[in-house]
């Protein structure tokens, strides 16, 4: 991979936004005097917007804190190395981050046995499970921009959450494509069972029973040359991998005679970058531990909300760089957090280390993928902040367990 280039990006150049995982590179950003929130150019994307409120243009905002103090970075650095050095279980969580960040967090979770889940870790293991155990179909944005004629949204209106998404598709500017909604009958479970059993011609579209939407969208996706079925694995509910095998049911039935795919939209604020990264790595998705029984991988017992509420970690590292939110959770173990300046920490912040990190995309250089996963984007700065990245903390952090460790051999 080539070396980013640290440069901020001049006024007018598009910028590739890093808050949602469509990653939209045509807009641009004003960066107003030192203390005024940045704004969106080109679009008037709510998420976008929002988010880039939450930065001025100030450099140097935000100071290192070790026990609501505040302190130098390498004091902060030095109580963090100690934390976890003595720690038995660290767990990583949020992941809030981009692909040097991943690849720093990695080599830490090694060190320190640590268990890395990210903030939205249940939403990434449904599509996790789906393509563990029956695999699938997905496309691209492009793909679905140049070929698709018909576009289902599974999950509800998909622009609520990822407001550029038709926008992407080109659904205005294109004559033939068509944008349909799954109509409800029943749950989601129920509701895409029956539309799997119409498609693959194992209940009649003629049966009393069926309602009439489902017949006509069954017969909808017959007809279609290329259907793409799209869902959100945020709003799908516990067991959601069930329902993504039913939509790869659905596509891989219309691909016997003409064409389909689904396209997940997930894995935002890095948390599926992280993933690749930690993949290619160690050959292993996130809810994994490279420790002393070598790389496990426990879907379930590795949830970040659940090792904490059982008591079963004893430090926790928390990395959210893309904004305030998400805060690290309360917890009842030694926090330390990697986070955008502005974050609230909580009252107490007793035996809580706290790094201010740049933000990818905004402060600092980075790469992200995009929701369709095949693609890699650069992110430029639009102003330098002075804030160190998440991977420059976490290696230093790393260097400095690693000496500590030495130290008790020695
Ligand atoms: S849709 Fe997502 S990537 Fe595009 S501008 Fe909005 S927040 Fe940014």
């Amino acid at each position: 991979m080539n070396e980013p280039d640290n440069a901020a990006q001049p006024p007018n150049t598009p910028w590739t936004c890093p808050f949602c995982p469509l990653l939209c590179d045509t807009f641009g950003v004003d960066v107003g005097p030192p203390g005024t929130p940045l704004k969106l150019l080109g679009s008037d994307c709510p998420r976008a917007r929002s988010a880039l409120a939450n930065f001025d243009a100030t450099a140097g905002a935000g100071r290192p804190q070790v026990d609501g103090q505040d302190c130098h970075l390498d004091t902060a650095l030095s109580t963090a190395a100690s934390l976890l050095a003595a720690s038995r279980q660290p767990l990583f969580g949020g992941l809030g981050t981009d692909v040097a960040g991943a690849r720093a967090l990695y080599a830490l979770a090694c060190e320190t046995d640590a268990i890395c889940d990210p903030a939205q870790g249940a939403a990434m293991m449904h599509g996790l499970r789906a393509l563990q155990d029956r695999g699938g179909f997905s496309t691209t944005l492009a793909e679905v921009r140049m070929r698709a004629d018909l576009i289902v949204c599974m999950t509800e209106e998909p622009t609520v959450h990822y407001p550029e998404l038709f926008r992407r598709f080109g659904v205005e500017e294109r004559e033939g494509v068509a944008v349909e909604t799954l109509p409800l009958h029943g749950d989601l479970f129920d509701t895409v069972a029956l539309l799997a059993a119409l498609v693959a011609g194992r209940v009649s579209k003629d049966d009393a029973r069926v309602p009439a939407g489902l017949a006509a969208l069954s017969a909808r996706l017959q007809a279609a040359r290329y259907a793409v079925l799209v869902y959100e694995s945020g709003r799908l509910p516990e067991q959601g991998a069930l329902i993504i095998e039913a939509i790869q049911r659905i596509v891989g039935t219309l691909n016997r005679s003409t064409r389909a795919a689904s396209l997940p939209l997930g894995g935002g604020d890095g948390a599926s970058t992280v993933n690749q990264v930690f993949a290619w790595l160690s050959g292993l998705p996130l809810r994994s531990r490279a420790g002393p029984l070598g790389l496990e991988h426990e879907p379930l017992c590795f949830d970040a909300g659940r090792l904490l509420a059982d008591g079963a970690v004893d430090t926790l590292l928390w990395v959210s760089s893309y904004g305030p939110e998400p805060a690290p959770p309360a917890a009842g173990v030694p926090r330390i957090v990697l986070g955008h300046p502005g974050m609230q920490l909580p009252p107490d912040a007793h035996e809580l280390v706290f790094i201010p990190v740049s933000t990818p995309g905004i402060s600092s250089a980075g790469h992200l993928f995009r929701t369709d996963g095949s693609v890699l984007l650069p992110l430029r700065p639009v102003y330098e902040d002075g804030l160190p990245s998440v991977g420059e903390v976490v290696r230093r952090l790393t260097q400095a367990v690693q000496a500590l460790k030495r130290g008790r051999v020695q």
